[in-house]
């Protein structure tokens, strides 16, 4: 992974600098179909998509005067993987309240997945900072060396621009398609393996 260490002088709030909500949206949706065999609650859908939205929160942050570099800036503490799994620990435990079935590491691992990818796919656009996958214990900010997705525009003039078109069509290629793959095949290997069950 390529390092990229916050310096001391700020930039300028870059809100650009994130995969398209809609990606994320979807991986989620690929994801829970993967994941889950059998007919879901719609509480399971709305935590799914929200999971994979929800570390751009602290988009907050900039409005609040915090700084991009910062613990708490954008793609900090809330795109780590402590903060996933404090997510995923909290709606098993809290979200899913009384509800047994979903008591159990299996979808434990799918919460804090799909929290977690959030900040890979961050770490695969080409623009604003990396992200801090090990804060708060390493604030480094992180890029995969290879960044194919392009930094998605804001509101919905550039999101039908073609600056928008192309980061839709980059997000298709490289996210939407594998993500339909893997979930054929991990669907295909159901019916075989899971045949009469
Ligand atoms: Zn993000």
């Amino acid at each position: 992974m390529v390092c990229e260490r916050p310096s001391g002088a700020e930039r300028k709030p870059d809100l650009k600098s994130m995969a398209t909500a809609v990606t994320h949206a979807f991986f989620s949706l690929v994801l829970g179909k993967t994941f889950a065999r059998e007919e879901m609650p719609w509480r399971f859908w709305i935590f799914a998509i929200g999971c994979s939205i929800l570390p751009d929160v602290d988009v907050i942050g900039f409005s609040l005067g915090m700084p991009y570099g910062g613990i708490f800036g954008h793609r900090g503490f809330f795109h780590s993987l402590l903060f996933a799994f404090l997510v995923s620990m909290s709606i098993i435990f809290w979200g899913f309240k009384g509800d047994s079935k979903f008591f159990n590491p299996r979808w434990g691992l799918f919460f804090f997945l799909l929290t977690s990818a959030h900040g890979v796919l961050d770490a695969l656009t080409n623009g604003g900072w990396g992200v801090a996958f090990f804060s708060p214990f390493d604030t480094t900010r992180y890029f995969f060396p290879w960044r194919p997705l392009k930094v998605s525009p804001i509101g919905l003039a550039g999101f039908f621009s073609p600056w928008g078109r192309e980061v839709i069509l980059r997000e298709m290629i490289w996210i939407w398609t594998p993500s339909v793959l893997l979930l054929t095949v991990v669907r295909g290997g159901q019916r075989i393996f899971f045949k009469g069950s």
